[in-house]
C-alpha cells in the first residue's frame, strides 16, 4: 500500500456516485458519501408504506453485466482497464439472447452474493389508445409478427431499421460510449461517423423513416422518455436503447431496485467505504481555484484530496459553487441548457381479486390518443395537457414479496413538464392524481381499482426540485438533445475547478441507471489520470491508465 492514500468526497448516493465511489475504493482512494436523505439511491430510493415496498425511480435494469463489474471490485483492485465490452458478454448467435434470458440467466456470480437479478419478459407490454397493444420482447419472430398485424408493408422497414440501428449501437454504445468528451477534438474526430450513420436526426424522425405506421413509430421511439428524452428531440443515436435492450434484456432486481442499491452500498461498504446520511452538502470549498472539501448544512466542515458531485448539474454549479469560481459554467450558461422534463408518480396498493388474472404486465407502457402533439406539450410548451401517456409498473406480477398477502404494488409514472412551467402542483396534483387512477379504473386496466386500493400516494415535480434538489424540477438532469451531446454535455471533470469531478445522470454520457454506471467509470478513469491509483502495483504497466504517470 502506499503510506497516504488520496481522499475523496462524493456528493450524492444516488446509483452514479454510489458506482463512482465503489471504483474510487478499487482505486485505493479512502472515500466518503455525503448523503442529503436518510438512504442511498437517490432517484432509486425506496418508499415503504402500510405494509407495501415501492421503488421510488427505476425499475428497468439492463446491461446486467455493469452491475456485474461493479460487484466483482476489490479494494486496491480497480480493473479500470480491461475491457469495457468483453467478448464473453457479447451473444454469439441472435438467439443467444434470448435464450440466457429464458434460461433466467442476470447479472453474474458476484451480483448473486448481494441481489439476485432476473430477466422480465416481455420487455414491455405497450397499449396503443384504441386499445390494442404490441409486446415488445426483443424476439425478431414475433416482433415480425405483431408487426404484421399492425402494418405489414412496415416489415420491411423493420428489417432496415434492424440493421441500421445496429449499426448505430456498435458504433454508437459498444466502440464510443465510454468516450469521454472533454474536448472538442474528440468530438470533431467520431462526428463524420456519425453523420454517415444518420444518428443526429431526430429519433423520430430516423424510426419515421422506417414505419409508415404512428403505431410503430411510437413502439421504436418511446424508450427515451424512460432517460427523460424527448424522441422528437433525441438524437438518433439513443436508437441504440432499441439494441441495448435485445442484446442484453431487461432485468429486475428482486426485491425492487432498492435491493440492488442495497446490495451496492453493503458491497461498498465491504470495500472500505465510508457514507454519512442527512449530511446535505450547502458548499463545496475552493481554495486558490482548487476543491478542498465540502460545508454541510450543520456547518461543518470535511475535506478531501478531490470532490465528485453527485448531485444535479445546475444545483452544483448555482447553488453549491461561488459564482467567482466559475467562469466556464457561469450562471448564464446554466440556464441556458434545457432540462429533461419532470414526471407525476403515483404509489399504490391494490387488492387482488379472487381468480383475476391482470390483463397487464410488469412493464407497461399507456399512450394516450397523441403523441407528438403531447410531447411537445410537456417539452416545449410546458402545459398540463387533458390527455396523458403513462408508464404502469406492476413488480408484484414477478416479486409478490413487495406487498401484503393478497395485494399488488404498483406505481405509475407520467410525464409532465418540469417547474419551468409555473403550475401549482400543491394546487392541481391531488385532482391529476384522480384523474388517472380513474382512467386506469375505467378503461378497464384495473377494473374498480378506486374500490381496491388501499394505500396511496404520489410526488410531483416539487420532489424533485425539493428533496432532489433538481433545477426546475428536472427528473432526468440536463436534457438528452443534440446540442447537449458529447462535447456539450456537462463535463466530468470540471473546466473551473480542479479536483472537482461530476458524476451521473446529467454529466457524461447520460442519464438511466447503465449510463450512471458507465458514467461512474469515466468519472473514475479521469480521477486516475489527474491522480494516479492509490495503490502499491502503480507501477504495474497492466495498472496504467494510459501513459499518464501517477502524481
Ligand atoms: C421515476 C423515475 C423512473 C426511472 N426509471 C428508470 C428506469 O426504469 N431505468 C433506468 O435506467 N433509468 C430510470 N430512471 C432514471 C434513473 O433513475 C436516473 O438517471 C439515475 O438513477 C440517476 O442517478 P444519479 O446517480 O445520477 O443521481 P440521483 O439518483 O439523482 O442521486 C443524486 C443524489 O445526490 C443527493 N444530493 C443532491 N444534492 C445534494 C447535496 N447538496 N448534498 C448531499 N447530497 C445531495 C441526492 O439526495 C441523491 O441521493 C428513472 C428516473 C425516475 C425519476
Amino acid at each position: 500500500m502506499t503510506d497516504e492514500r488520496k481522499t475523496a468526497l462524493i456528493i450524492g448516493a444516488g446509483i452514479g456516485g454510489l458506482s463512482l465511489a465503489m471504483r474510487l475504493q478499487a482505486a485505493g482512494f479512502d472515500t466518503t458519501i455525503v448523503e442529503a436523505l436518510d438512504q442511498a439511491g437517490g432517484r432509486a430510493t425506496v418508499r415503504r408504506q402500510d405494509g407495501f415496498v415501492f421503488d421510488m425511480g427505476p425499475t428497468v435494469l439492463t446491461v446486467p453485466h455493469f452491475i456485474e463489474e461493479l460487484f466483482a471490485l476489490e479494494r486496491d483492485e480497480p480493473m479500470l482497464d480491461a475491457p469495457d465490452f468483453p467478448a464473453e458478454i457479447l451473444p454469439k448467435t441472435a438467439h443467444a439472447t434470448e435464450l440466457r434470458i429464458r434460461e433466467g440467466i442476470s447479472g453474474g456470480p458476484r451480483t448473486s452474493e448481494y441481489v439476485t437479478i432476473r430477466p422480465i419478459l416481455p420487455f414491455y407490454r405497450i397499449y396503443f389508445d384504441d386499445g390494442t397493444y404490441f409486446d415488445y420482447d426483443g424476439d425478431p419472430e414475433s416482433t415480425r409478427r405483431q408487426i404484421e398485424a399492425i402494418e405489414p408493408d412496415d416489415l420491411d422497414g423493420y428489417e432496415r431499421f434492424h440493421v441500421d440501428a445496429r449499426a448505430i449501437f456498435e458504433r454508437g454504445f459498444l466502440e464510443l460510449g465510454y468516450t469521454y468528451f472533454g474536448d472538442a477534438w474528440t468530438m470533431l474526430k467520431v462526428a463524420p461517423d456519425l453523420f454517415k450513420l444518420d444518428a443526429v436526426r431526430s429519433l423520430f424522425s430516423f424510426t419515421s423513416r422506417y414505419f409508415k405506421s404512428d403505431k410503430l413509430r411510437q413502439v421504436f421511439s418511446f424508450e427515451t422518455l424512460l432517460v427523460g428524452g424527448n424522441p422528437l428531440r433525441v438524437p438518433a443515436i439513443y436508437a441504440m436503447i432499441h439494441f441495448v435492450e435485445k442484446t442484453w434484456g431487461i432485468h429486475f432486481a428482486m426485491g425492487g431496485t432498492g435491493a440492488l442499491v442495497q446490495g451496492m452500498t453493503r458491497k461498498y461498504q465491504d470495500l472500505g467505504g465510508r457514507i454519512r446520511y442527512d449530511a446535505s452538502v450547502d458548499e463545496i470549498l475552493v481554495e486558490g481555484r482548487a476543491a478542498r472539501g465540502v460545508r454541510l448544512h450543520t456547518g461543518e466542515e470535511l475535506r478531501a484530496d478531490l470532490v465528485v458531485s453527485n448531485a444535479d448539474y445546475a444545483t452544483t454549479y448555482m447553488k453549491l459553487i461561488d459564482k467567482k469560481h466559475r467562469t466556464w459554467n457561469p450562471d448564464w450558461k446554466v440556464k441556458m441548457m434545457r432540462y429533461s422534463m419532470s414526471l407525476v408518480v403515483i404509489y399504490f396498493g391494490f387488492e387482488k381479486r379472487e381468480g383475476e388474472t391482470l390483463d397487464l404486465q410488469h412493464h407497461n407502457i399507456i399512450l394516450g390518443p397523441r403523441y407528438e402533439e403531447l410531447l411537445t406539450d410537456i417539452f416545449d410548451r410546458k402545459l398540463l395537457s387533458d390527455d396523458f401517456s403513462q408508464y404502469l409498473h406492476i413488480p408484484t406480477l414477478t416479486d409478490p414479496s413487495l406487498a401484503p398477502e393478497g395485494h399488488h404494488a404498483a406505481y405509475t409514472l407520467i410525464p409532465v413538464p418540469h417547474n419551468g412551467s409555473g403550475l401549482d402542483w400543491s394546487e392541481i396534483g391531488e385532482a391529476f392524481v384522480d384523474k388517472v387512477l380513474t382512467m386506469l379504473d375505467e378503461e378497464g386496466f384495473i377494473p374498480g381499482l378506486r374500490e381496491r386500493i388501499v394505500t396511496q400516494s404520489h410526488i410531483t415535480p416539487d420532489h424533485f426540485e425539493g428533496r432532489m434538489q433538481s433545477y426546475l424540477g428536472n427528473a432526468f438532469g440536463v436534457e438528452p438533445r443534440l446540442e447537449h451531446s458529447a462535447f456539450f454535455r456537462p463535463h466530468n471533470r470540471s473546466e473551473d475547478i480542479t479536483n472537482l469531478y461530476l458524476v451521473g445522470a446529467s454529466a457524461q454520457p447520460g442519464a438511466g441507471t447503465p449510463s450512471v454506471m458507465m458514467s461512474a467509470k469515466m468519472t473514475a478513469r479521469a480521477i486516475v489520470e489527474d491522480h494516479g491509483l492509490q495503490v502499491d502495483k502503480v507501477d504495474t504497466p497492466e495498472l496504467r491508465l494510459g501513459d499518464v504517470a501517477a502524481k
